[in-house]
């Protein structure tokens, strides 16, 4: 996506550990006019996929989420980092920060990912896909349907599509 890669060739940054920092329009500072771009690209590239439920993490990953979910009309669920104490049947698993250098827990309600779903997962970056791992083994344990996974920002070099 020529936009999306000439918006990071002008406004973002790399910072020692091989982190891309692209605060201004994805992580901190959001830009909908690109992220609606963003969008039309993931239904290009997914709407044949027969998907009826797009998933993604918080928090980087609910604007695209959001953006290709409005396009395609279909639900939006995220996987939440900190799980609520009113939260109805919790399914969890761990996931390992890559900006963190920690372990963390994931949990969605097994009400909003059901055996029904056929999902897409969409979220920000793909380092090493330990965010992608996790959220298969959440998919698994709710018995949906993997249909394929969108990411923004691709690092090839840490090898995460293996
Ligand atoms: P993975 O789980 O694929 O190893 O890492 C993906 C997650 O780590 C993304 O959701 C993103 O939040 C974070 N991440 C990985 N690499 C980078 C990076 O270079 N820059 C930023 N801003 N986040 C990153």
């Amino acid at each position: 996506m020529e936009l999306l890669k000439k918006r990071i060739a002008e406004d973002g940054s790399c910072y020692p550990g091989g982190i891309l920092k692209v605060d201004s329009f994805i992580n901190h500072q959001m830009d909908p006019v690109l992220m609606k771009s963003i969008g039309v690209e993931f239904v290009k590239r997914f709407a044949s996929t027969g998907v009826n439920k797009i998933m993604t993490i918080e928090a980087s990953g609910i604007a695209p989420a959001i953006m290709t979910g409005y396009l395609l009309d279909l639900p939006v669920v995220f996987a939440k980092k900190k799980s609520p104490r009113t939260i109805k049947n919790a399914i969890s698993t761990t996931v390992h920060s890559f900006t963190k250098d920690r372990e963390y827990e994931v949990v969605i309600s097994a009400d909003f990912l059901t055996p029904e779903d056929k999902v897409l997962f969409i979220d920000d970056f793909l380092a090493y896909g330990n965010a992608a791992l996790g959220i298969l083994d959440l998919i698994r344990q709710s018995g949906a349907t993997l249909v394929g996974m969108g990411f923004i920002i691709e690092k090839i070099l840490s090898e995460g599509k293996r």
